[in-house]
């Protein structure tokens, strides 16, 4: 459709849902629709990661000049990191009629929704809080404290779904998937967008 922006759709939801599984799942498929906007963060490469593919690695000093710059659309700190998302890279592609697609923590969610309110925003959830614990205890050899702490921090973020615009449960990825697509479907036959795209062809108000 002429005169057609890509929308911004944006995964978050908290820590140990499995944000990071459900995106990569998504685009693992070659029929991908989205463009994923490769954040940068100033965190070690893990194995396998690569440079330009899975992050921008960035020393802190670099980051902090990328702040100053203006050329994040939103950062946070996270575990002792910054994360961010390059402000240029999102805007030409949805000027060029692509969607982009940002996985990222809720105090960024909450950045873009101020810059971008018309974004589509979705939220993750674990099944239970039971399947939280046991995917945050399953991550590593966290001590009992720790866990705790983690747990307690994701059920404050749980409350933060009131931002969003669609809540998805983590159950099955695949499912998860196949739910976010249809979302994304939906929501561009939204009739507030459609006829923003028609208004602009007919050329009326
Ligand atoms: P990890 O270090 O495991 O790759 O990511 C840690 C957290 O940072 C995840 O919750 C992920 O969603 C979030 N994250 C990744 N990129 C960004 C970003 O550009 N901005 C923000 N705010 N969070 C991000």
């Amino acid at each position: 459709m002429r005169g057609k922006k890509g929308l911004l759709i944006v995964l978050s939801g908290p820590s140990g849902v499995g944000k990071g599984t459900v995106r990569k799942a998504i685009f693992s498929k070659d029929n991908t629709k989205y463009e994923y906007s490769i954040s940068v963060t100033t965190r070690n490469p893990r194995e396998g990661e690569t440079n330009g593919v899975d992050y921008f690695f960035k020393s802190r000093d670099e980051f902090e000049q990328m702040i100053e710059k203006g050329e994040l659309l939103e950062y946070a700190e996270y575990v002792g990191n910054y994360y961010g998302t390059p402000v240029d890279y999102v805007r030409q592609t949805l000027d060029e009629g692509r969607d982009v697609f940002l996985e990222i923590e809720v105090q960024g969610a909450r950045q873009v929704r101020e810059k971008f309110p018309d974004g589509l925003f979705i939220f993750l959830v674990p099944p239970s809080l039971h399947e939280l614990r046991s995917r945050l205890t399953g991550r590593g050899t966290d001590s009992e404290e720790i866990i705790q702490d983690r747990l307690n921090a994701a059920k404050e973020e749980l409350m933060l779904m009131n931002l969003y615009d669609y809540v998805v449960v983590n159950d099955r990825i695949e499912s998860a998937c196949d739910t976010i697509d249809s979302i994304v479907a939906a929501e561009h036959c939204r009739r507030e967008r459609v006829e923003k795209i028609y208004k602009e062809m007919l050329g009326v108000d």
